[in-house]
Protein backbone atom coordinates (compact mmCIF):
# COMPACT_ATOMS: atom_id res chain seq x y z
CA UNK A 1 0.00 0.00 0.00
CA UNK A 2 1.45 3.28 -0.60
CA UNK A 3 1.18 6.39 1.24
CA UNK A 4 0.61 8.77 1.75
CA UNK A 5 -3.43 8.20 0.83
CA UNK A 6 -7.14 8.87 1.69
CA UNK A 7 -8.91 6.36 2.90
CA UNK A 8 -12.92 7.30 1.64
CA UNK A 9 -15.10 4.69 2.78
CA UNK A 10 -18.18 5.23 0.60
CA UNK A 11 -20.21 2.85 2.50
CA UNK A 12 -19.61 5.35 5.75
CA UNK A 13 -20.58 8.32 3.55
CA UNK A 14 -24.14 7.19 2.54
CA UNK A 15 -24.94 6.19 5.55
CA UNK A 16 -24.07 9.89 6.90
CA UNK A 17 -26.00 11.22 3.82
CA UNK A 18 -28.93 8.65 4.22
CA UNK A 19 -28.81 9.67 7.94
CA UNK A 20 -29.44 13.61 7.47
CA UNK A 21 -31.59 13.28 4.36
CA UNK A 22 -34.25 11.30 6.80
CA UNK A 23 -33.86 13.59 9.66
CA UNK A 24 -34.69 16.80 7.56
CA UNK A 25 -37.30 14.61 5.74
CA UNK A 26 -39.53 15.01 8.65
CA UNK A 27 -39.13 18.73 8.80
CA UNK A 28 -39.47 19.28 4.60
CA UNK A 29 -36.10 19.84 3.89
CA UNK A 30 -34.68 17.88 1.22
CA UNK A 31 -30.70 17.41 0.94
CA UNK A 32 -28.57 18.69 -1.75
CA UNK A 33 -25.29 16.74 -1.44
CA UNK A 34 -22.34 18.76 -2.30
CA UNK A 35 -19.39 17.01 -3.97
CA UNK A 36 -16.90 19.83 -4.53
CA UNK A 37 -14.40 17.99 -1.77
CA UNK A 38 -14.67 14.72 -3.73
CA UNK A 39 -13.08 16.51 -7.11
CA UNK A 40 -15.83 14.85 -9.07
CA UNK A 41 -15.62 11.43 -7.90
CA UNK A 42 -18.05 9.43 -8.90
CA UNK A 43 -18.19 6.63 -6.11
CA UNK A 44 -18.74 9.79 -4.05
CA UNK A 45 -21.65 10.90 -6.13
CA UNK A 46 -23.29 7.46 -5.98
CA UNK A 47 -22.71 7.03 -2.51
CA UNK A 48 -24.71 10.38 -2.02
CA UNK A 49 -27.63 9.59 -4.61
CA UNK A 50 -28.08 5.73 -2.72
CA UNK A 51 -28.63 7.88 0.39
CA UNK A 52 -31.66 9.50 -1.25
CA UNK A 53 -30.50 13.18 -1.87
CA UNK A 54 -32.48 15.06 -4.26
CA UNK A 55 -30.07 15.95 -6.28
CA UNK A 56 -25.48 16.91 -6.21
CA UNK A 57 -24.09 20.55 -6.43
CA UNK A 58 -20.70 21.58 -7.15
CA UNK A 59 -18.86 25.02 -6.93
CA UNK A 60 -16.63 23.95 -9.80
CA UNK A 61 -18.02 22.92 -12.89
CA UNK A 62 -14.89 21.07 -13.82
CA UNK A 63 -16.15 18.54 -11.14
CA UNK A 64 -19.72 18.68 -12.45
CA UNK A 65 -18.14 17.52 -16.09
CA UNK A 66 -15.73 15.04 -14.43
CA UNK A 67 -19.07 13.53 -12.90
CA UNK A 68 -20.98 13.86 -16.16
CA UNK A 69 -17.78 11.77 -17.82
CA UNK A 70 -18.33 9.14 -14.82
CA UNK A 71 -22.34 8.55 -16.15
CA UNK A 72 -23.61 10.25 -13.17
CA UNK A 73 -27.14 11.25 -14.58
CA UNK A 74 -28.77 13.43 -11.71
CA UNK A 75 -29.87 17.03 -11.81
CA UNK A 76 -26.24 18.91 -10.65
CA UNK A 77 -26.26 22.38 -9.85
CA UNK A 78 -23.32 24.77 -9.92
CA UNK A 79 -23.51 26.28 -6.30
CA UNK A 80 -21.14 28.91 -7.12
CA UNK A 81 -21.83 31.99 -9.59
CA UNK A 82 -20.89 30.70 -12.80
CA UNK A 83 -17.73 32.43 -14.31
CA UNK A 84 -18.81 34.45 -18.32
CA UNK A 85 -15.51 32.65 -19.29
CA UNK A 86 -17.53 29.39 -18.47
CA UNK A 87 -21.31 29.85 -19.38
CA UNK A 88 -21.54 27.56 -22.29
CA UNK A 89 -20.08 24.76 -20.19
CA UNK A 90 -22.57 25.78 -17.08
CA UNK A 91 -25.59 25.15 -20.00
CA UNK A 92 -24.60 21.84 -21.12
CA UNK A 93 -23.43 20.42 -17.85
CA UNK A 94 -25.58 21.76 -14.77
CA UNK A 95 -28.98 21.78 -14.64
CA UNK A 96 -29.31 24.70 -12.88
CA UNK A 97 -26.90 27.32 -11.24
CA UNK A 98 -26.78 29.92 -8.47
CA UNK A 99 -26.78 33.14 -9.46
CA UNK A 100 -25.96 37.08 -8.81
CA UNK A 101 -25.32 38.74 -11.46
CA UNK A 102 -27.30 40.38 -14.37
CA UNK A 103 -24.79 40.05 -16.82
CA UNK A 104 -24.19 36.20 -16.57
CA UNK A 105 -27.74 35.42 -16.08
CA UNK A 106 -28.15 36.64 -19.57
CA UNK A 107 -25.26 35.24 -21.05
CA UNK A 108 -26.59 32.23 -19.90
CA UNK A 109 -30.31 32.55 -21.71
CA UNK A 110 -27.94 33.15 -24.92
CA UNK A 111 -25.82 30.05 -24.43
CA UNK A 112 -28.75 28.11 -23.73
CA UNK A 113 -30.61 29.18 -26.71
CA UNK A 114 -27.67 28.73 -28.99
CA UNK A 115 -27.53 25.02 -27.38
CA UNK A 116 -31.43 24.57 -27.39
CA UNK A 117 -31.41 23.84 -23.54
CA UNK A 118 -33.33 25.37 -20.80
CA UNK A 119 -30.77 26.65 -18.00
CA UNK A 120 -33.05 26.38 -14.08
CA UNK A 121 -31.45 29.25 -11.90
CA UNK A 122 -31.38 29.77 -8.02
CA UNK A 123 -31.10 33.79 -7.21
CA UNK A 124 -28.59 33.99 -4.35
CA UNK A 125 -29.71 36.32 -1.67
CA UNK A 126 -27.23 38.17 0.80
CA UNK A 127 -28.59 37.52 4.35
CA UNK A 128 -25.17 39.09 6.45
CA UNK A 129 -22.61 36.71 5.89
CA UNK A 130 -20.95 38.97 3.08
CA UNK A 131 -20.50 36.87 0.55
CA UNK A 132 -22.63 35.89 -2.40
CA UNK A 133 -26.00 37.41 -2.70
CA UNK A 134 -28.47 39.86 -4.47
CA UNK A 135 -29.21 42.30 -1.72
CA UNK A 136 -32.51 42.18 -0.47
CA UNK A 137 -33.88 45.43 -1.47
CA UNK A 138 -32.77 44.84 -5.39
CA UNK A 139 -34.09 40.97 -5.52
CA UNK A 140 -37.51 42.36 -7.04
CA UNK A 141 -35.86 44.06 -9.95
CA UNK A 142 -33.38 41.09 -10.32
CA UNK A 143 -36.25 38.61 -10.81
CA UNK A 144 -38.44 41.25 -12.76
CA UNK A 145 -35.74 41.25 -15.45
CA UNK A 146 -34.79 37.39 -15.06
CA UNK A 147 -38.76 36.54 -15.74
CA UNK A 148 -38.23 38.17 -19.29
CA UNK A 149 -35.09 36.09 -20.37
CA UNK A 150 -35.74 32.99 -22.94
CA UNK A 151 -34.33 29.46 -21.85
CA UNK A 152 -34.10 30.46 -18.32
CA UNK A 153 -36.24 29.17 -15.58
CA UNK A 154 -35.88 30.72 -12.22
CA UNK A 155 -36.49 27.88 -9.71
CA UNK A 156 -35.67 29.09 -6.47
CA UNK A 157 -34.24 31.27 -4.46
CA UNK A 158 -31.02 30.64 -1.99
CA UNK A 159 -29.08 32.19 0.53
CA UNK A 160 -25.46 31.30 2.24
CA UNK A 161 -24.26 31.69 5.15
CA UNK A 162 -21.01 31.00 7.73
CA UNK A 163 -18.87 30.83 5.47
CA UNK A 164 -17.55 34.21 4.72
CA UNK A 165 -18.75 36.23 8.14
CA UNK A 166 -19.16 33.70 10.35
CA UNK A 167 -22.99 34.55 10.80
CA UNK A 168 -24.83 31.83 12.15
CA UNK A 169 -28.06 31.07 10.17
CA UNK A 170 -31.13 31.39 12.80
CA UNK A 171 -34.69 31.84 12.98
CA UNK A 172 -34.32 35.49 12.32
CA UNK A 173 -32.03 35.29 9.02
CA UNK A 174 -34.11 31.96 7.94
CA UNK A 175 -37.68 33.57 8.40
CA UNK A 176 -36.37 36.28 5.91
CA UNK A 177 -35.68 34.32 3.33
CA UNK A 178 -38.70 32.90 3.29
CA UNK A 179 -40.45 36.03 3.81
CA UNK A 180 -38.85 37.05 0.35
CA UNK A 181 -40.08 33.73 -1.57
CA UNK A 182 -43.66 34.65 -0.30
CA UNK A 183 -43.18 38.43 -1.31
CA UNK A 184 -41.80 37.42 -4.72
CA UNK A 185 -44.44 34.84 -5.23
CA UNK A 186 -47.32 37.49 -4.58
CA UNK A 187 -45.79 40.07 -6.56
CA UNK A 188 -44.87 38.20 -9.87
CA UNK A 189 -47.85 35.38 -9.52
CA UNK A 190 -44.83 33.00 -9.79
CA UNK A 191 -44.10 29.68 -7.56
CA UNK A 192 -40.81 29.17 -6.01
CA UNK A 193 -39.91 25.21 -5.78
CA UNK A 194 -36.65 25.32 -4.21
CA UNK A 195 -35.72 27.72 -1.17
CA UNK A 196 -32.17 26.47 -0.28
CA UNK A 197 -31.45 27.99 3.12
CA UNK A 198 -27.54 27.10 3.23
CA UNK A 199 -25.25 24.72 4.25
CA UNK A 200 -24.16 21.87 7.02
CA UNK A 201 -23.51 25.26 9.16
CA UNK A 202 -27.71 25.10 8.82
CA UNK A 203 -28.33 22.32 10.89
CA UNK A 204 -28.78 23.10 13.88
CA UNK A 205 -31.24 25.42 12.95
CA UNK A 206 -33.07 23.16 11.09
CA UNK A 207 -32.90 19.71 13.01
CA UNK A 208 -33.78 22.38 16.49
CA UNK A 209 -37.53 22.31 16.04
CA UNK A 210 -37.85 25.42 15.28
CA UNK A 211 -40.36 26.74 12.51
CA UNK A 212 -38.64 25.99 8.59
CA UNK A 213 -40.87 28.02 7.45
CA UNK A 214 -40.55 27.97 3.57
CA UNK A 215 -37.47 26.93 3.71
CA UNK A 216 -37.20 23.30 1.79
CA UNK A 217 -33.59 22.29 0.99
CA UNK A 218 -30.01 22.84 2.33
CA UNK A 219 -26.87 22.25 0.15
CA UNK A 220 -24.57 19.31 2.58
CA UNK A 221 -20.80 18.64 1.97
CA UNK A 222 -18.84 19.34 5.33
CA UNK A 223 -21.61 16.70 7.55
CA UNK A 224 -22.04 14.44 5.24
CA UNK A 225 -18.04 13.71 4.70
CA UNK A 226 -16.99 14.64 8.07
CA UNK A 227 -19.81 13.98 10.28
CA UNK A 228 -19.55 17.26 12.03
CA UNK A 229 -21.19 20.63 11.72
CA UNK A 230 -18.94 23.68 11.04
CA UNK A 231 -20.22 26.12 13.51
CA UNK A 232 -18.29 24.33 16.65
CA UNK A 233 -16.81 21.77 14.33
CA UNK A 234 -18.92 19.70 16.79
CA UNK A 235 -20.07 15.72 15.69
CA UNK A 236 -23.66 15.51 14.68
CA UNK A 237 -25.17 12.56 16.79
CA UNK A 238 -25.36 9.26 15.45
CA UNK A 239 -23.31 10.27 12.19
CA UNK A 240 -19.59 8.66 11.59
CA UNK A 241 -16.94 11.10 11.56
CA UNK A 242 -14.09 8.83 10.14
CA UNK A 243 -15.76 8.15 6.54
CA UNK A 244 -12.26 10.06 5.35
CA UNK A 245 -8.71 9.02 7.21
CA UNK A 246 -5.40 9.83 5.54
CA UNK A 247 -2.82 7.52 6.44
CA UNK A 248 1.00 8.25 6.13
CA UNK A 249 4.19 6.23 6.42
CA UNK A 250 7.04 6.60 9.53
CA UNK A 251 10.21 7.39 7.95
CA UNK A 252 12.30 8.40 10.38
CA UNK A 253 12.57 7.63 13.97
CA UNK A 254 15.57 8.70 16.87
CA UNK A 255 15.86 10.20 20.43
CA UNK A 256 16.97 13.64 19.78
CA UNK A 257 17.62 16.43 21.99
CA UNK A 258 14.11 17.90 23.06
CA UNK A 259 14.69 21.39 22.26
CA UNK A 260 16.33 22.80 18.58
CA UNK A 261 20.43 24.30 19.48
CA UNK A 262 21.31 26.94 17.48
CA UNK A 263 20.34 30.78 17.01
CA UNK A 264 16.64 30.10 16.40
CA UNK A 265 14.49 32.67 13.87
CA UNK A 266 11.33 31.55 11.57
CA UNK A 267 10.82 28.18 10.36
CA UNK A 268 9.78 27.49 6.67
CA UNK A 269 6.17 27.85 7.49
CA UNK A 270 5.66 29.55 10.89
CA UNK A 271 4.12 27.55 14.12
CA UNK A 272 1.26 25.17 13.81
CA UNK A 273 -1.73 27.06 15.92
CA UNK A 274 -2.70 25.22 19.10
CA UNK A 275 0.18 22.26 18.47
CA UNK A 276 3.98 21.59 18.68
CA UNK A 277 3.20 23.63 21.86
CA UNK A 278 3.48 20.23 24.49
CA UNK A 279 5.81 20.31 27.26
CA UNK A 280 8.90 18.88 25.89
CA UNK A 281 11.17 19.23 29.11
CA UNK A 282 14.93 18.24 28.68
CA UNK A 283 17.10 15.89 27.92
CA UNK A 284 16.13 13.81 25.27
CA UNK A 285 12.67 12.69 23.43
CA UNK A 286 11.91 10.24 20.75
CA UNK A 287 10.60 11.87 17.47
CA UNK A 288 9.26 10.51 14.47
CA UNK A 289 8.71 12.03 10.97
CA UNK A 290 6.04 11.06 8.65
CA UNK A 291 6.13 11.50 5.14
CA UNK A 292 3.26 14.09 4.82
CA UNK A 293 3.22 17.93 4.74
CA UNK A 294 2.03 21.41 4.16
CA UNK A 295 2.32 20.24 0.13
CA UNK A 296 -0.17 17.25 0.64
CA UNK A 297 -2.69 18.60 3.55
CA UNK A 298 -2.90 21.38 5.99
CA UNK A 299 -1.43 20.12 9.13
CA UNK A 300 -3.24 22.08 11.32
CA UNK A 301 -6.21 19.75 10.10
CA UNK A 302 -4.88 16.23 11.24
CA UNK A 303 -6.46 14.74 14.14
CA UNK A 304 -3.98 12.70 15.51
CA UNK A 305 -5.02 9.35 17.20
CA UNK A 306 -4.74 9.37 21.32
CA UNK A 307 -1.15 9.26 22.34
CA UNK A 308 0.63 10.91 19.65
CA UNK A 309 1.23 14.55 19.31
CA UNK A 310 1.80 16.63 16.53
CA UNK A 311 5.55 18.94 17.02
CA UNK A 312 5.55 20.28 13.93
CA UNK A 313 5.60 20.51 9.94
CA UNK A 314 7.21 21.52 6.93
CA UNK A 315 6.33 21.07 3.18
CA UNK A 316 7.59 17.33 3.15
CA UNK A 317 7.34 16.24 6.50
CA UNK A 318 5.15 15.81 9.99
CA UNK A 319 7.21 15.53 12.86
CA UNK A 320 5.57 13.91 15.66
CA UNK A 321 5.74 12.04 19.13
CA UNK A 322 4.38 8.89 20.55
CA UNK A 323 3.59 8.69 24.04
CA UNK A 324 4.53 5.44 23.97
CA UNK A 325 7.79 5.78 21.62
CA UNK A 326 6.38 2.84 19.85
CA UNK A 327 6.91 4.32 15.71
CA UNK A 328 8.81 2.03 13.29
CA UNK A 329 9.96 3.36 9.96
CA UNK A 330 7.46 1.57 7.77
CA UNK A 331 4.18 2.15 10.59
CA UNK A 332 1.31 3.84 9.10
CA UNK A 333 -0.84 6.31 11.31
CA UNK A 334 -4.23 7.18 10.23
CA UNK A 335 -5.52 10.23 11.10
CA UNK A 336 -8.45 12.22 11.13
CA UNK A 337 -9.30 15.68 8.79
CA UNK A 338 -11.00 18.68 9.12
CA UNK A 339 -12.57 20.04 5.35
CA UNK A 340 -9.55 22.55 5.17
CA UNK A 341 -6.76 19.48 5.76
CA UNK A 342 -9.43 17.56 3.56
CA UNK A 343 -9.73 19.66 0.35
CA UNK A 344 -6.41 20.28 0.30
CA UNK A 345 -5.46 16.42 0.55
CA UNK A 346 -8.17 15.64 -2.05
CA UNK A 347 -6.29 18.28 -4.22
CA UNK A 348 -2.74 17.10 -3.76
CA UNK A 349 -1.39 15.09 -6.81
CA UNK A 350 0.54 13.28 -3.71
CA UNK A 351 -1.56 11.21 -2.21
CA UNK A 352 -3.25 7.88 -3.16
CA UNK A 353 -7.06 8.34 -3.08
CA UNK A 354 -8.76 4.99 -2.07
CA UNK A 355 -12.05 3.77 -2.26
CA UNK A 356 -12.69 1.19 -0.03
CA UNK A 357 -15.09 -1.37 -0.68
CA UNK A 358 -18.83 -0.90 -0.47
CA UNK A 359 -19.23 -3.95 2.66
CA UNK A 360 -22.69 -4.93 1.82
CA UNK A 361 -21.21 -6.10 -1.88
CA UNK A 362 -17.92 -7.32 -0.34
CA UNK A 363 -19.50 -9.15 2.77
CA UNK A 364 -16.81 -7.12 5.06
CA UNK A 365 -16.18 -4.28 7.01
CA UNK A 366 -15.08 -1.72 5.39
CA UNK A 367 -12.80 -0.60 6.92
CA UNK A 368 -10.23 -3.62 6.25
CA UNK A 369 -11.12 -4.08 2.63
CA UNK A 370 -8.69 -3.07 -0.09
CA UNK A 371 -9.90 -2.39 -3.67
CA UNK A 372 -8.93 -4.22 -6.62
CA UNK A 373 -6.04 -2.88 -8.55
CA UNK A 374 -8.85 -1.99 -11.55
CA UNK A 375 -9.88 -0.03 -9.25
CA UNK A 376 -6.68 2.06 -8.16
CA UNK A 377 -5.72 2.52 -12.17
CA UNK A 378 -9.13 4.31 -12.54
CA UNK A 379 -9.01 6.61 -9.82
CA UNK A 380 -5.25 6.94 -11.15
CA UNK A 381 -6.24 8.51 -14.19
CA UNK A 382 -9.42 10.42 -12.39
CA UNK A 383 -7.18 12.17 -9.52
CA UNK A 384 -3.30 11.79 -10.37
C1 LIG B 1 -19.51 24.64 -0.13
C2 LIG B 1 -20.88 25.14 -0.23
C3 LIG B 1 -21.91 24.45 0.41
C4 LIG B 1 -21.66 23.24 1.29
O1 LIG B 1 -21.07 23.66 2.47
P1 LIG B 1 -20.74 22.59 3.66
O2 LIG B 1 -20.36 23.43 4.81
O3 LIG B 1 -19.64 21.74 3.14
O4 LIG B 1 -21.99 21.84 3.89
C5 LIG B 1 -23.20 24.94 0.26
N1 LIG B 1 -23.46 26.03 -0.49
C6 LIG B 1 -22.50 26.71 -1.12
C7 LIG B 1 -22.87 27.90 -1.92
C8 LIG B 1 -21.18 26.30 -1.01
O5 LIG B 1 -20.22 26.98 -1.63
Amino acid sequence: MTAPRLDIDVARIEHNASTLVKRLGERGISVTGVTKAGLGSADIAHALLRAGVSGLGDSRIENIETMRRGQITAPMSLIRSPMLSQADRVVSSANVSFNTEMAVIMCLSGCAGQAGLLHEIVLMVELGDLREGIMPVDLEDMVRAVLLLPNITLVGIGANLACQGGVVPDVKNMAELSALAGSIENTFGIHLGLISGGNSANLDWALSGADTGRINNLRLGEAILLGCEPLHRRPIKGLLGDAITLVAEVIETKAKPARPWGSVAQTAFGPLPGQGSMDVGSGDMTRSILAVGHQDVDPSGLQPPPGLQILGASGDHLVVHSDNNDLAVGDEIRFGLNYSALVRAMTSPFLWRERLADPEQEGQDSRYVHKPSREYRKYKRTFL
